[in-house]
């Protein structure tokens, strides 16, 4: 693979976000910037693109490393399409790694089965000798078994916690799950460090330049921070420090801004809710399909007030989980007091929201961080379960950047499957990789591919203060590009789904290619 630090990007078609030259030829590299556009250096080596489109590093603002890694290892319940095909999956594992072994496996999801309800508990306690947690597609419920229950911290009456809730004695929602997931075996500093090594690597072959990791553990952090000291983290991350790690965030804040190469700390992550999949996001009325439930808060005010405060006065960016339409008015309200010019505090995900909420967050400068393959995965229980007076108020990115507000695009990996070119299709379709529904889902809310191309780009780039340095092809900015065997800006839109990452060049070395 070429290495020279110094070298000239030629005959590509260079999408440059850039106002000057919007498209152009070439782009030279020097010292790991971006030395000039259009007048390649003849001493240096040129690499002939032949017409491959180049775009500005693509980054994911909304990712989880760690989990993704680890999940990469565990049982995947993904797609599956009925109790029973979950039920023989882990019957095949635990085959294979005989009895007393735990099972953790992901991805399930109750909405794609015909039944539609939360399991039953004779299901998994069929399996009386192997502990198995399953956590549910979008992280904020478990479904476990007996045995696994018994190793817990639950009685027999299986009393939930606030914020919580136990359903058919096997489903565990939000803050209940804590006791649950205290029973699985702690991740070691090893397996962390290889589960993110895999992570990255993988993110890296999507043509993703940089990840805003989304909730950091201490464990999290002595990786990340080990692996970028010695050059071993191919592409950048943005670390947002969980809330819960007291010790963790207040060495932090006290020590300030955390940079080390590739990898910077300056953010902490919070939740306010849960999600709509769970029925845990705190919805202003209640659920449609549940009447008495308005979802669940997973903060208390004052805890929030706390953090933000802390934050705050640390000039440190508050990022905080908020889904349903009462979660995200909460957090508003708490950011309004804290507003100051250029703090660009964010909402993760901001999923279900209200216009004259939406226009607080215009008005206090909140940065909506969203991750469109949400919208697609949801739409298809959305009127279910909110209502359709209500599903207007669902994933609403072509509002907030007709606000002027710029929206960091993730995928919440591995919630989403992680690639950069599927979120970049459902903003501009709203549409499932089937096609599905004939002119998008809300087509209203559909955003043009130059805004969705920024959300992985230069919105992405704003939301990490980022922007004046990356998130553009631009004279003296860092040498970060994803390069595509098509033009993602003027290609049918099926055709982005079938599009190769050809190259991934992060501060000039190019990590990936297939050149
Ligand atoms: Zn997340």
């Amino acid at each position: 693979m070429f290495t020279d630090n110094n070298y000239n990007l030629t005959n590509g078609n260079i999408i440059t976000l850039n106002d000057i030259v919007p498209i152009a030829n070439t782009i030279t590299v020097s010292n790991n910037r971006i030395e000039s556009i259009n007048s390649p250096n003849s001493r240096y080596k040129s690499i002939d693109l032949n017409g491959l489109t180049v775009l500005p590093g693509l980054v994911d603002s909304h990712f989880h490393l760690s989990n993704f890694g680890k999940r990469l290892e565990m049982i995947n319940l993904k797609g599956l399409q009925s109790i029973q095909e979950v039920f023989d999956v882990v019957n095949e594992k635990i085959n294979e790694v005989g009895p007393k072994t735990f099972i953790h496996g992901f991805g399930w999801d109750q909405t794609r089965w015909n039944t539609q309800e939360f399991p039953t508990n004779d299901i998994l306690d069929y399996f009386t000798d192997n502990p198995i947690i399953l956590t549910r597609i979008d992280g904020h419920s478990l479904w476990t078994n007996k045995a696994a229950i018994n190793l817990s911290t639950y009685t027999d009456d299986l009393i939930s916690p606030e914020g919580g809730d136990i359903i058919n004695q096997c489903i565990f929602i939000d803050n209940a799950m804590d006791a649950i997931r205290a029973i699985i075996p702690k991740n070691s500093i090893e397996e962390t460090t290889r589960w993110i090594k895999t992570a990255a690597n993988k993110a890296m072959t999507w043509g993703i330049t940089n990840v805003h990791d989304a909730w950091q553990d201490p464990l999290i952090f002595e990786s990340i921070n080990n692996l970028s000291e010695s050059n071993e983290l191919p592409i950048r991350c943005y670390g947002m420090v969980g809330a819960s790690y007291l010790e963790l965030i207040s060495d932090m804040l006290n020590n300030g801004h955390y940079i080390n190469k590739n990898y910077t700390v300056r953010a902490v992550k919070a939740f306010i809710d849960g999600a709509l999949g769970s029925r845990g996001a705190a919805l202003l009325e209640p659920y449609s399909d549940a009447p008495n439930s308005c979802g669940l808060t997973l903060i208390s005010h004052d805890e929030f007030l706390d953090i933000a405060s802390k934050c705050s006065e640390a000039n440190f960016q508050l990022c905080t989980h908020a889904i349903g339409d009462k979660g995200n008015r909460m957090v508003i309200d708490v950011y309004s007091k804290y507003f100051k010019e250029d703090y660009r505090w964010r909402i993760e995900h901001a999923q279900m929201i209200t216009y004259e909420d939406m226009l607080r967050c215009q008005q206090f400068q909140i940065v909506p961080s969203m991750q469109p393959s949400h919208c697609t995965s949801d739409m298809r229980w959305m009127k279910d379960r909110i209502g359709e007076h209500r599903t207007h108020r669902i994933s609403r990115w072509k509002t907030f950047a007709d606000l002027g507000l710029p929206i960091p695009g993730g995928s919440d990996c591995p919630i989403e499957d992680g690639n950069p070119l599927f979120e970049y299709y459902a903003a501009i379709t709203r549409k499932d990789h089937d096609g599905f529904p004939e002119g998008g889902w809300h087509p209203d809310e559909i955003l043009d591919r130059m805004s969705a191309l920024k959300m992985f780009t230069t919105w992405a780039a704003y939301g990490e203060f980022s922007e004046k340095k990356r998130g553009k092809i631009e004279i003296g900015f860092d040498a970060d590009f994803t390069v595509l065997n098509n033009d993602i800006t003027s290609c049918e839109p099926e055709e982005i789904l079938h599009t190769d990452v050809i190259m991934t060049i992060v501060g000039g070395k190019i990590v990936y290619s297939k050149l």
